[in-house]
C-alpha cells in the first residue's frame, strides 16, 4: 500500500520534469495533485546544468523547428510569465552552420524546411561568409546558414530555477531516487524509492534525462535512451572575434562566445554509453583545437581555462525525442531522448506532456511523430542536424 498518492508523479525534476510540472500547474490549470521526484536537488550531474544551453531553429525535422520556436517565444515572454526580474541571459546571436562541398546539399535541403517553417535563416556563400565574419577561414567552405534571429544561447541554471521555482508553488518536490515501478497489468500504480517509501500515482512521467532508459526498464519497458558523454571546453582567445555566433564547422566542432571567453566541443569519434564524468582532454588537443585553429586562425593562440563533461540523453534509434504515452501502458508518459537539444525544447516538451495529461491529446503542437510507437516499429525519425 502506498503511503502517499499523487495524480501525477514525474521522475526527474530538471528542465523537462520541472517544465512539465510548470505547465500542468500554470497554463493547463490541471487541478489534480502533482509530485516531482528528484534524486539530486543540486542537479550536479543533470544534463540540464551541464548543457551548452543554446537554442536554434536549424533542424531538418519540422517538429523540432516548431518546438524550438516555442522555446524562443517562451524566452521572449519570460518577464510576463515570471515577473520583471526574470532573466536567463538570453543572447540572440544566431547559429552559423558551415558546409564544405560534401554538406552543401544537406544544408540547402534543410534550409528549405526551415524557410517553410518561417525560421529567419539566411544562406551565405563564401564571399558573404568572408565579409560578415572576417575572422573565419572560408577557402574550403561552400556555404553557411546563419540564424539572424530566433537562435542563440542562455543560462541553463536560470531557466531551471524559474521553472522549478514556479512549479513548486503548486507541485510537491520529493527528494528521492525511484528504484522501482509498480505495475498492475496495463497500468502503473506507483513507484518505490531507494529509502523504501512507496508513492502511488494516476499518471507516471519519465523525465529522467540520460537515465530514462533505466527508469523505463523498471516498468519492464524498453526505451533506447542512454547516457553518452559530451565534453565542453572553456577557452580564452586574445584576439577579438566580432559578431561570433554559435559556429558549427563541417567537421562537427562547435564554438560560441560565453561572456569574455568561449566554449567549444565535438561529439567524440568513439561514442558509447558512458557512466563517468571525466573530461577527455585528448579530444580537445587532437580534434577540437586543431579544427578551431584551422577555421578561426586567431584561435591558434588560445588558452584552455577549464572543462566539464556531461551526459547527452541519447536516443540510439534516431537522436530525437520520444514524447507520449506507452501504447500498452497509457498512464506511462515519456519525455526523453532529446539527444543534445532537450534544454531548448523543454518548454515545448513540458507543455506537450501537460496537454496529454490534461486533455488526453496534443493541443498546441502535434508531436505524434515523436510517439513511442516508432520505437516498437523500429521506424526512426532521422534528424540530420544533431550537434
Ligand atoms: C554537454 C552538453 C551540451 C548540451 N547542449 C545543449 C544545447 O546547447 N541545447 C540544448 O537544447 N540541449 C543541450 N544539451 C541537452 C540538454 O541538456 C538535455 O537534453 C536536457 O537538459 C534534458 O533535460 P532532462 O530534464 O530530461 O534531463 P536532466 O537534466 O538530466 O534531468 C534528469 C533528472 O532526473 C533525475 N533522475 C534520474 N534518474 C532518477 C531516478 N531514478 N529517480 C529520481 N530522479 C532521477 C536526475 O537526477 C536529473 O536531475 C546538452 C547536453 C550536454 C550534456
Amino acid at each position: 500500500m502506498s503511503s502517499e498518492r499523487f495524480d501525477v508523479v514525474i521522475v526527474g525534476g530538471a528542465a523537462i520534469g520541472s517544465a512539465t510540472a510548470y505547465f500542468l500547474t500554470h497554463d493547463l490549470g490541471f487541478d489534480g495533485s502533482v509530485a516531482v521526484i528528484e534524486r539530486d536537488p543540486t542537479y550536479a550531474h543533470a544534463a540540464t546544468t551541464l548543457s551548452a544551453a543554446s537554442i536554434r531553429q536549424q533542424f531538418s525535422t519540422p517538429e523540432n523547428i516548431r518546438m524550438s520556436a516555442f522555446g524562443i517565444a517562451f524566452f521572449r515572454d519570460l518577464k510576463a510569465r515570471f515577473g520583471a526580474e526574470a532573466d536567463i541571459g538570453f543572447r540572440e546571436r544566431g547559429y552559423l552552420l558551415l558546409a564544405s562541398e560534401t554538406g552543401e546539399e544537406t544544408l540547402l535541403a534543410n534550409h528549405e524546411v526551415q524557410k517553410a517553417e518561417g525560421a529567419d535563416i539566411v544562406l551565405m556563400d563564401r564571399e558573404a561568409l568572408a565579409n560578415n565574419f572576417r575572422w573565419l577561414k572560408t577557402s574550403d567552405l561552400r556555404l553557411g546558414a546563419f540564424g539572424r534571429s530566433g537562435e542563440g544561447w542562455f543560462d541553463a541554471h536560470s531557466l531551471l530555477t524559474l521553472l522549478r521555482g514556479a512549479a513548486r508553488k503548486s507541485a510537491t518536490y520529493i527528494h528521492g531516487e525511484v528504484t522501482g515501478i509498480m505495475r498492475d497489468g496495463a497500468r502503473i500504480s506507483g513507484v518505490t524509492l531507494a529509502d523504501g517509501r512507496e508513492i502511488g500515482c494516476g499518471t507516471l512521467v519519465n523525465a529522467a534525462g540520460p537515465q530514462a532508459g533505466d527508469v523505463a526498464a523498471l516498468a519492464g519497458v524498453k526505451l533506447p535512451v542512454e547516457p553518452r558523454k559530451r565534453c565542453v571546453f572553456v577557452v580564452a582567445c586574445r584576439a577579438g572575434l566580432p559578431g561570433m555566433p554559435l559556429m558549427v564547422d563541417p567537421t562537427g566542432v562547435w564554438v560560441r562566445p560565453e561572456g569574455e571567453v568561449y566554449i567549444c566541443g565535438v561529439s567524440p569519434p568513439e561514442d558509447a554509453c558512458a557512466a563517468d564524468f571525466e573530461v577527455d582532454y585528448a579530444l580537445f588537443e587532437e580534434v577540437v583545437w586543431p579544427m578551431l585553429a584551422h577555421r578561426v586562425p586567431a584561435m591558434e593562440e588560445l588558452k584552455l581555462q577549464r572543462a566539464w563533461a556531461g551526459h547527452y540523453d541519447y536516443n540510439t534509434l534516431d537522436q530525437n525525442a520520444v514524447i507520449g504515452a506507452h501504447p500498452e501502458i497509457p498512464n506511462f508518459i515519456f519525455a526523453n531522448g532529446f539527444s543534445g537539444h532537450g534544454l531548448q525544447q523543454s518548454p515545448a516538451a513540458g507543455r506537450a506532456v501537460a496537454e496529454l495529461i490534461t486533455h488526453g491529446k496534443f493541443v498546441s503542437l502535434d508531436l505524434a511523430l515523436f510517439g513511442y510507437e516508432r520505437v516498437t516499429a523500429g521506424r526512426p525519425v532521422k534528424e540530420l542536424n544533431v550537434i
